[in-house]
């Protein structure tokens, strides 16, 4: 069993505040920035006006104490990131509130927790990686493409450990998120577990065949990169929709680019942005 670390505390209560409108409208609240670990405790009644100050300081501590795990508040590490996100150009307040409020080192083993929030890519078992936080930041500002309120329902392939994937769950009204590796479609069941997202649907399967049951979806990104975008992503995008997927951009083993592509009335459109470095999307089940 991993070792969790054990920083706070409540991301339980503060998530189901955030959770999506099961009817679809679209959200102008505020950003789904977590809020302070120790909201919740309500403070004790006050003490009867009778009681000399000297009894009141005999009193048990009113908070309980807050864990710092590995010497770190997570909340203040997060938020520090979400600072730097910021800093890079991400602008996408859902984004950043998003960002903010998933503990991605809740995603990783626990020996790399310490590196959690730096803007890395981490090993997550079976040859895989979490992706940087500035490229997941990046590719979901991308694929939202500019919309104040929530995406409609989005599918992503490549699950991973599922930390993108709940990130996209608030974000997005309902993620269907595909894993072709059962090691970690199953990790990444088990971590998100305690987030109790109704809305992130986890399938295992060949993500290169989508997934047609959930289409059309306003949105698809994937963590994978191939030589090219399967047509049945393309088919599964509703027309209005965005992709933003990496892609093989040279020869066998070359560079990868992040490609935007955008289904409209009159076809499809497709942008070349900035080189990447994915592992590679594969067919499959293993
Ligand atoms: N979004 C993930 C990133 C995981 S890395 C996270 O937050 O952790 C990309 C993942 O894509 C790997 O787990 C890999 O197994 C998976 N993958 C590669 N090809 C795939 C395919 N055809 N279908 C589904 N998943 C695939």
């Amino acid at each position: 069993m991993k070792q969790r670390p054990s920083f706070p505390a409540r991301l339980d209560a503060t998530l189901a505040k955030t959770r999506p409108n099961p009817h679809g409208a679209m959200a102008t609240g505020p950003a789904p920035v977590a809020k302070p670990a120790l909201k919740t405790v309500s403070s004790p009644a006050p003490a009867k006006a009778a009681l000399p100050p000297v009894a009141r300081a005999k009193a048990p501590s009113p908070l309980p104490q807050v864990p710092q795990g590995h010497g770190m508040d997570s909340q203040a590490v997060r938020q520090r990131m979400v600072q730097k996100l910021a800093g890079q150009g991400v602008t996408d307040r859902l984004v950043l509130g998003a960002m903010g409020a998933i503990e991605r080192h809740r995603f990783v083993d626990s020996a790399l927790v310490n590196q959690a929030y730096e803007d890395t890519s981490l090993p997550i078992g079976l040859g895989q990686t979490i992706s940087k936080p500035g490229v997941v930041s990046r590719m979901i500002e991308l694929l939202r493409n500019g919309a104040t309120g929530r995406l409609g329902r989005v599918l992503e392939i490549g699950t991973g450990c599922g930390y993108q994937a709940a990130v996209l769950s608030l974000v997005a009204d309902e993620v269907y998120s595909i894993e072709r590796l059962r090691g970690l479609h199953e990790k990444a069941r088990e971590n998100l577990r305690h987030l109790r997202l109704a809305n992130v649907h986890l399938l295992f399967g060949d993500g290169m065949a989508g997934y047609a049951k959930g289409a059309p979806y306003a949105a698809i990104i994937a963590a994978a990169g191939g030589e090219a975008v399967p047509q049945a992503w393309v088919d599964q995008l509703a027309v209005g929709g965005r992709l933003v997927a990496p892609v093989v951009t040279s020869g066998p083993g070359g560079g990868q680019a992040l490609l935007v592509l955008d289904k409209t009335p009159q076809g499809v459109r497709q942008t070349l942005l900035e080189a990447v470095h994915f592992v590679p999307l594969k067919s499959g089940v293993a």
